[in-house]
C-alpha cells in the first residue's frame, strides 16, 4: 500500500491501551482525517514531539483496510509553535482553534482553504499571542469556508436594505433581518456599522491577521453574533469555549 505524505496540522490526540495514540489531523488534500500512532506513547523515537496538538508537521501514513482510521507512519515536525505556550490564553484560543477544525470539517472536500487559514492563525498566535480580533477572525472566516456564513449586510429574507443603527440578528433565521421580516422573532440586535465591519472583514485574504483592530463595540456584537452563528452549526459543544470565553468576560455575557 502506498504510503501518504502530506504537511499537516495536529488537532488533538488521544491515548490508546497502553501505549498507543489516535491522532485527529488536519492536511490541505484530504481534509480532517483521524490516524493511529502505534507506541507513540512508548517509544520517542519515531514520532518524538510532532503529535502534540498545534504541531505543523510532515506526516506519513497509510491507510488501512477498514473505517477510517489510518495508520501513521512517521512524522517530521516542521513547527511546533512553542510561543503559543507564552500564557493560558494564547494556548487556549490556539486549541479553541484546532477544535473548531476539527468540529467543523471531516475527510470530505474544503482542505485546502481551511489548512491554510488554520496555519496562518496558528502562526500569527505563536508570534503575537491572543487577541479578541485574532478569534473573531478565526470564526467569521471558518464560517465561511464551511458553506454557514450568515447574510450580514442585507436581509436574509427580502434581501432588502437594512436600516441605520440596531439591526435585528438571528443565525438560526439565516442573518440580519429588516423590521418587516424580523417581525419579533430574531433574538439579537446587532449595530449596521459592525454588520459591516464584519462584512470589509471578509473581503480581506483568509490568511491576513495582523494589524487588525476592532472598535469595542464590533468585539462585543461580533463575538454575539459569530457565537450565535457557531451555536447553530457545531454538531457538539466545544470543550474549549467555556474556557476560552472567561478570558473576554465583558464581550461574552
Ligand atoms: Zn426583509
Amino acid at each position: 500500500m502506498n504510503p501518504n505524505i502530506s504537511p499537516a496540522i495536529i488537532l488533538h490526540h488521544t491515548d490508546y491501551g497502553e501505549a498507543d495514540r489516535i491522532v485527529t489531523f488536519l492536511t490541505p488534500e484530504h481534509g480532517r482525517l483521524k490516524g493511529f500512532a502505534r507506541a507513540a506513547r512508548k517509544s520517542r523515537k519515531r514520532f518524538g514531539a510532532s503529535l502534540e496538538p498545534c504541531a505543523e508537521v510532515q506526516l506519513h501514513w497509510t491507510a488501512r483496510g477498514s473505517g477510517n482510521l489510518v495508520s501513521l507512519r512517521d512524522a517530521e515536525l516542521v513547527d511546533l509553535h512553542s510561543g503559543l505556550r507564552r500564557d493560558l490564553e494564547t494556548l487556549t484560543l490556539a486549541g479553541y482553534g484546532c477544535e473548531l477544525a476539527d468540529v467543523l470539517f471531516d475527510e470530505s472536500g474544503v482542505g485546502v482553504e481551511v489548512f491554510h487559514l488554520l496555519q496562518a492563525f496558528l502562526n500569527h498566535l505563536d508570534t503575537q499571542g491572543y487577541s479578541v480580533e485574532a478569534r473573531l477572525l478565526l470564526e467569521i472566516r471558518m464560517l465561511s469556508v464551511a458553506g454557514y456564513l450568515p447574510h450580514l449586510q442585507h436581509c436574509a429574507d427580502c434581501s432588502g436594505p437594512l436600516p441605520k443603527g440596531a439591526v435585528s440578528f438571528s443565525a438560526a433565521l439565516d442573518g440580519s433581518l429588516c423590521p418587516d421580516c424580523d417581525a419579533g422573532r430574531a433574538t439579537l440586535k446587532i449595530d449596521r456599522m459592525t454588520l459591516g465591519t464584519f462584512g470589509k472583514i471578509m473581503q480581506t485574504p483568509l490568511t491576513s491577521f495582523a494589524d487588525f483592530k476592532l472598535s469595542p463595540l464590533s468585539r462585543k456584537e461580533g463575538q454575539l453574533l459569530l457565537s450565535d452563528a457557531l451555536r447553530c452549526y457545531l454538531h457538539r459543544p466545544l470543550r474549549s469555549l467555556e474556557f476560552l470565553n472567561r478570558f473576554s468576560p465583558d464581550e461574552t455575557s
